[in-house]
């Protein structure tokens, strides 16, 4: 049976491609396919909309475009900015620094180069998810070339102090500089962050910051890495020289205008995002008020206004997932990024959520297109699906 509704409340796994990124792609499939390489009329159409996309990216974080390289998306920006940084600084160090909270796509690169002979401190955070600065500064040692701390949390939300962070770093690099040792890196996955909130390179302080278009309305399989000038990094791919030679490959340019406009309209719409937030509060405080024993995960405040990472205790979060979805509710089982999995996630066993209530764990993540009506029809049938299957499990 086909559910009368569709409530899209998964916007950190993936945001529907917005019908003004469609419009602007769709000539460089149509008309200008040129190779954006190419000397001629098509490829330089194709270069100028490739550079048009870069300065606009460049743009919205602060920076020039010359320090923005495109990438297949954030798993590619995250591997790039990690592996790349480590092998090439591998004769100054081999220890790098993240926390226990991270993506996989930055927790398995750092195991990676644990298998290539690095060291790997994981940073614990605190119970609402947040990284303690000090704590940075106490695992640096003479042989950390990365620091990696993600920006914004995709299961739970939750924001770290990057700032602070890095003047922690910078204080450390200032020592080291005037030593005459090499630096350490700061890079920070922002792929949840990029699009939802303000974001400058040189308020943020760091050297490497990984995004990705398919979070903020545009396509998916593109996103960037900014490298700070400077920066010591190998390419993840070798060939020819497209991307400063960093990132061999024929650009994806459909993708990358899309990419553009995105970032062109998330920097019109920011202003939107208190509507989002008064409706996240709304689904959260009517679930309190209707639903017992639930419980809210992540950082009451410093949080992404669009997140709401819930627990129901003694639940299992496939059966809420699958009831959610008969009723035409979309939402998330921990994170989506590792769906098929059935082991918990990482991240609430990090902040320590217990056994009974970790099972128990929905991601609900608003967007654009999420109407006041939407919400209270969660409000309604979200209380009879907990309390059917709560009713089931005690039988
Ligand atoms: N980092 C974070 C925090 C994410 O949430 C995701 C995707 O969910 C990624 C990295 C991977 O990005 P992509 O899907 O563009 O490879």
């Amino acid at each position: 049976m086909i559910p009368k509704h569709s409530i899209y409340l998964d916007y950190n796994a993936t945001t529907p491609t917005h019908p003004e990124v469609v419009k602007a792609m769709l000539p460089f499939y149509k008309d200008e396919y040129g190779n954006a390489s190419s000397i001629h009329t098509k490829g330089r159409a194709a270069h100028a909309a490739l550079e048009d996309a870069r300065s606009i990216i460049g743009n919205f974080l602060g920076t020039e475009s010359v320090d923005i390289v495109f990438t297949s998306g954030g798993t590619e920006s995250n591997n790039f900015a990690i592996k790349g940084v480590c092998f090439k600084n591998k004769e100054h160090g081999n220890h790098i620094i993240t926390s226990s909270i991270e993506h996989m796509a930055v927790l398995e690169p750092c195991k990676f180069m644990q298998s290539q002979g690095f060291d790997l401190t994981c940073v614990n955070v605190d119970e609402y998810g947040l990284v303690d600065p000090l704590d940075i500064e106490s695992a640096i040692t003479d042989k950390t070339v990365l620091v990696s701390i993600m920006h914004a949390n995709n299961e739970i939300g939750t924001i770290q102090p990057i700032e602070e962070i890095a003047a922690i770093i910078k204080k450390l690099n200032q020592k080291r500089i005037a030593e005459n040792k090499p630096r350490i890196y700061f890079h920070t996955d922002a792929v949840q962050a990029f699009g939802k909130i303000p974001l400058d390179v040189e308020t943020l302080g760091i050297d490497l910051l990984s995004v990705s278009a398919h979070k903020l309305y545009g396509p998916k399989g593109v996103g960037a890495l900014y490298i700070r000038k400077g920066t010591e990094i190998s390419p993840l791919l070798s060939g020819g020289h497209h991307e400063r030679g960093l990132r061999a490959g024929t650009e994806n340019i459909p993708a990358i205008v899309g990419f553009g406009k995105a970032v062109l309209l998330a920097k019109k719409n920011l202003n939107q995002n208190k509507n989002i937030e008064i409706l996240r509060d709304k689904l959260y405080e009517g679930l309190n008020k209707k639903i017992k024993d639930i419980k809210l995960n992540g950082h009451p405040t410093k949080r992404l206004f669009n997140t709401l990472s819930v627990s129901f205790k003694g639940l299992d979060e496939e059966s809420i997932v699958v009831n959610l979805d008969l009723k035409g509710i979309f939402a998330s089982a921990g994170s989506a990024c590792s769906s098929g999995s059935i082991e918990a996630s990482h991240v609430l066993e990090a902040i320590g959520v217990s056994k009974e209530w970790i099972k128990g764990s929905i991601r609900f993540s608003i967007g654009s297109s999420t109407t006041d009506r939407d919400i209270s029809y969660c409000l309604k049938e979200i209380p009879n699906i907990i309390e059917h299957l709560r009713s089931m499990s005690f039988k």
